[in-house]
């Protein structure tokens, strides 16, 4: 089991410096499917025997396939094409929110193979009543529980080709308490209830907070050719409010992995009681659940509206949802800009969910540093819809996983076979 942070480990031995080089080799025919062993040669300045050596090995482990001629201007014996082979290996990709479990399996191209919801309502472990305590009731083995069984009646997962199980989740590790902490679920879960789930797979199983997946998802899209996006705020509003902080190139997760909880900014501190033991943390305002009904009050709907309509009622002009729309804006700026005042970073990145309001919110947003002109700390704040879309957590954590915990010659030599199948023990 391991835990998402973006320190890469120490490259000094013989060994490790053969597994960066692959690493890189795998990397670059993942980002450019049809690149030749010359033209890696030329990018890495690895010598052609390396590069090739390399290569055949990757082939050899069933990670990469040659895929003929490659179009050349070159006469002569055309180049061979590479490209990484899809069913080379699986990713099993989980998101817990409020509602439920999300599940995804990936191949190694990183497309999707299969997909399923399956409802489980976090409000079953009650802490949601404003009375209740601050403690967190344990979700025991219930949510691991579903993982495998989700896992187990997938008809497309191979067990023997799968890399890892990787969880995404709206909350942090405690590694003092061996837990994971969901807050604004007011759930926790236990670290050996996911080892024996590990155990009982045999497969790595790895966890990322659902807004650091995001932000990692959201910076590998604005990632240039030439250029690494090195600082990024992303906000997601979904079931609670939280941040993914991306600080000079690496996560800003501090001692206890707890940066970014910004859904607890008070906006106003005779608010209402949050189970943080704060009043009036923009969490308990700001949500999808949250907006939609208070649109449904102030509309006198039946059912609560989606996002989308929600949107069409301000662009259409309606007033009274304008109003709680504007309110919510107001809300979710100090946030940012509490953010924004402490990091110094003005790249603010809005998805979870809440982006499916439309232009009239991010309108709303944008208009608070522009009619501030003389404010010089809300100068230059760039406030944009994620482009990562709404499962940006799923996406983010299977590009995080094969980017910095996928290794190829290292630990993988004792699980993975010849043919590339892995060995499974009981
Ligand atoms: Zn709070």
């Amino acid at each position: 089991m391991r835990y998402m942070t973006m320190r890469e480990p120490r490259m000094n031995n013989q060994k490790t410096i053969k597994e960066e080089n692959i690493k890189t080799l795998f990397s670059l025919i993942s980002s450019d499917p049809g690149v030749t062993r010359a033209q890696l040669g030329r990018i890495t300045a690895l010598s052609p025997t390396t590069v090739s050596t390399l290569v055949d090995e990757l082939v050899q482990r069933g990670l990469v396939l040659e895929t003929g001629p490659a179009n050349t201007q070159s006469a002569g014996r055309k180049p061979i094409a590479l490209q990484v082979n899809p069913r080379g290996r699986q990713l099993a990709l989980f998101s817990l929110s409020r509602w439920g479990i999300r599940f995804w399996l990936y191949n190694l191209a990183l497309e999707e193979v299969d997909t399923r919801f399956v409802e489980y309502s976090a409000d079953r472990y009650g802490g949601f009543s404003e009375e209740a305590d601050g403690t967190e009731p344990d979700a025991g083995a219930d949510y691991m529980s579903l993982i495998e069984s989700i896992l187990v009646k997938s008809p497309y997962c191979d067990p023997a080709r799968l890399l890892a199980v990787c969880i995404c989740f709206p909350g942090i590790h405690l590694a003092r308490e061996k837990s994971f902490s969901w807050s604004a679920m007011r759930v926790s879960f236990s670290e050996s209830d996911v080892l024996q789930l590990e155990r009982r797979l045999s497969v790595p199983v790895f966890l990322g907070n659902a807004a650091l997946c995001r932000a990692y998802a959201e910076k590998k899209q604005l990632d240039g050719p030439n250029s690494r996006l090195e600082d990024l705020i992303y906000v997601t509003v979904r079931d609670g409010l939280g941040a993914g902080v991306i600080a000079g190139g690496a996560f800003l997760t501090g001692p206890e992995n707890s940066a970014g909880e910004i859904g607890h900014v008070s906006v106003d501190y005779k608010g209402k009681r949050c189970a943080c033991g704060q009043r009036g943390c923009v969490e308990q305002y700001v949500t999808l659940d949250a907006l939609a009904e208070r649109v449904r009050q102030v509309m006198n709907l039946g059912q609560a509206p989606t996002m989308a309509a929600i949107g069409e009622y301000c662009t259409k002009g309606n007033e009274a949802v304008c109003e709680v729309i504007d309110d919510a804006a107001a809300m979710l700026f100090t946030a940012i800009f509490s953010t924004v005042c402490i990091t110094g970073i003005k790249r603010v990145v809005i998805g979870g969910g809440i982006e499916q309001l439309g232009e009239y919110f991010l309108g709303r947003l944008r208009a608070f540093p522009r009619d501030n002109p003389h404010n010089k700390l809300s100068q230059n704040i760039d406030i944009s819809y994620a482009r990562s879309g709404l499962y940006g957590d799923i996406r983010g954590i299977a590009q995080f996983y094969l980017d910095h915990v996928f290794t190829i010659t290292m630990d993988s030599d004792e699980h993975w076979g010849q043919n590339g199948r892995r060995q499974i023990t009981a």
